[in-house]
């Protein structure tokens, strides 16, 4: 039975919880400082056998729980890349889990599949998609990139693999040596192997070199593989890449291949003008994931999948058993026919509420400020003489590290670096990341959360100068 006056006091409390919490969030130590184990052995390995109440268990989470979060909504959170928020995207997912709707089909909750489409549409305008595309949202790129394979596979073998199997023709996907790893996982699952993941080589600063990508899929051709899908990067993960999309492009017309875009992180930037118009040939595309919950204030999980001919994507994943069918059959939208699983959050609603309350405008806006705040991290890190900036910034990233003495051994550099993001990262005033690029041990400071102002940038430059100087090298 739903008792009214509990749910109203815990409701309030955790309300009240919650204000506190992010007003004060850049004071807790950013990277949790726990180590394994410790949060799981506080408590008792048998479940208990009688209820708790909430306020018990709420005291619990806030003592013993707490320590061993992360904290990706503070300021200082300049690792990875962001897993973004914001206040219109929290109370919009207070009420996602209230009504608790399961949105397969259109007719479960029809405001669940319509807003959705809504907001597709609005954000295919925003992004600068034709009308031509049309929207999906997933849980992750992850998922995103592995439908838009299955789809390139059943396409290049006209729809037969679903039922028949691969058969004896072996296909080819494509993609550069700093794609990410969904990429191969996808592959992998789509039951393709990995060895037919063919790995591009990448120019001096991270881009897929479109010559060795064609002169591979000739080669391949001449060997009796056949090319299915080139994976192309709009912002690696590593080094924030942007592959030769429109060279790209071209190719995948000319041997007529399935051309997806991952453009998991930087997709957002998408929204400036300034930024569209750099990128060229994105019409070329079959298919595009980008993360509002990435860089656009959505809570995780919302990655916005479009492709172009969503016919191909329906015929790949539409199965609807006797249980399922409706009196509205085709004449309505079930997304459920777009991807991999049945069931379906109502993660519409939160990038509705966050579009309506920021407006493109203001999106745009905190955009442009986060990538203010990466220029001026970039120009005054420049000025410390210690470190070198490893290729030039691009958005909001900015991959850099200590340099060391010409005789000392480039393993003893990457251990010192490593050091370094190890002491940075256990003051617990800031928390960054590395990558590896072009061998060496990079790192890596991304400049995209939601909260972040000036004063946290000057704060992560004294936080490094200071851990380089208490450095031994
Ligand atoms: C983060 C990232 C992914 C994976 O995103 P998920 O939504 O966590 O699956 C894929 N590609 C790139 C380029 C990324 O930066």
């Amino acid at each position: 039975m739903f008792k009214k006056e509990e749910f109203k006091r815990d409701a309030q409390d955790f309300i009240n919880w919650m204000t506190e919490y992010l007003e004060h969030v850049e004071n807790y130590p950013v990277r949790s400082q726990v180590n394994y184990g410790e949060i799981r052995n506080q408590f008792s390995s048998k479940p208990p056998l009688r209820g708790e109440s909430i306020n018990l268990i709420f005291n619990d989470f806030k003592e013993k729980i707490m320590p061993g979060i992360t904290h990706w909504q503070s300021p200082k959170y300049f690792a990875y890349f962001p897993a973004n928020s914001s206040p219109p995207s929290i109370l919009a997912e207070m009420l996602t889990a209230t009504l608790a709707v399961q949105g397969m089909k259109w007719i479960t909750s029809p405001a669940a599949t319509e807003i959705e489409e809504l907001v597709c549409d609005w954000l295919r305008k925003m992004i600068g998609l034709s009308a031509t595309y049309s929207g999906v949202i997933q849980d992750t790129a992850s998922v995103a990139t592995l439908c838009a394979i299955i789809a390139a596979r059943e396409k290049v073998t006209n729809f037969q693999s679903n039922r028949k199997g691969l058969g004896t023709e072996v296909l080819r996907v494509y993609c550069s040596t700093e794609a990410h790893s969904s990429i191969e996982k996808a592959v992998r699952i789509a039951g393709l192997g990995s060895d037919n993941l063919i790995k591009v080589e990448i120019d001096s600063v991270g881009r897929l070199v479109s010559k060795a990508l064609e002169a591979r899929i000739e080669t391949d051709i001449t060997s009796g593989y056949k090319p299915a899908c080139i994976v192309a990067a709009l912002g690696t993960t590593g080094v924030c890449a942007i592959d030769p999309i429109a060279m790209i492009g071209e190719i995948a017309r000319k041997y007529n291949i399935w051309y997806h875009i991952d453009a998991a992180y930087a997709g957002s930037a998408l929204v400036l003008p300034e930024f569209r118009e750099s990128i060229k040939g994105l019409e070329q595309v079959d298919s595009l994931v980008f993360n509002p919950h990435k860089w656009m204030f959505t809570n995780f999980d919302c990655s916005m999948f479009f492709v172009k001919d969503k016919i191909h994507l329906q015929n790949t994943f539409r199965l609807v058993p006797g249980y399922l069918q409706t009196g509205n059959g085709t004449e309505v939208n079930d997304y459920s026919n777009w991807g991999i699983q049945l069931g379906r959050r109502f993660r519409a609603l939160k990038l509705w509420f966050v579009i309506r309350n920021f407006g493109v405008e203001g999106i745009r806006q905190q955009i442009r400020e986060h990538i203010e705040l990466a220029v001026y991290f970039e120009k005054e890190l420049r000025k410390q003489s210690k470190f070198e900036i490893i290729l030039p910034r691009t958005l909001t990233v900015v991959c850099f590290r200590l340099k060391v003495d010409k005789q000392i051994l480039s393993a003893d550099s990457d251990r010192i670096n490593a050091e370094l993001l190890e002491k940075i990262n256990n003051t617990g005033r800031i928390y960054i990341s590395h990558t590896i690029f072009q061998g060496k041990y990079t790192l890596r400071f991304v400049c995209a959360q939601t909260y972040t102002e000036k004063r946290h940038i000057d704060e992560a430059l004294e936080v490094i100068s200071e851990c380089t100087d208490a450095l031994n090298y």
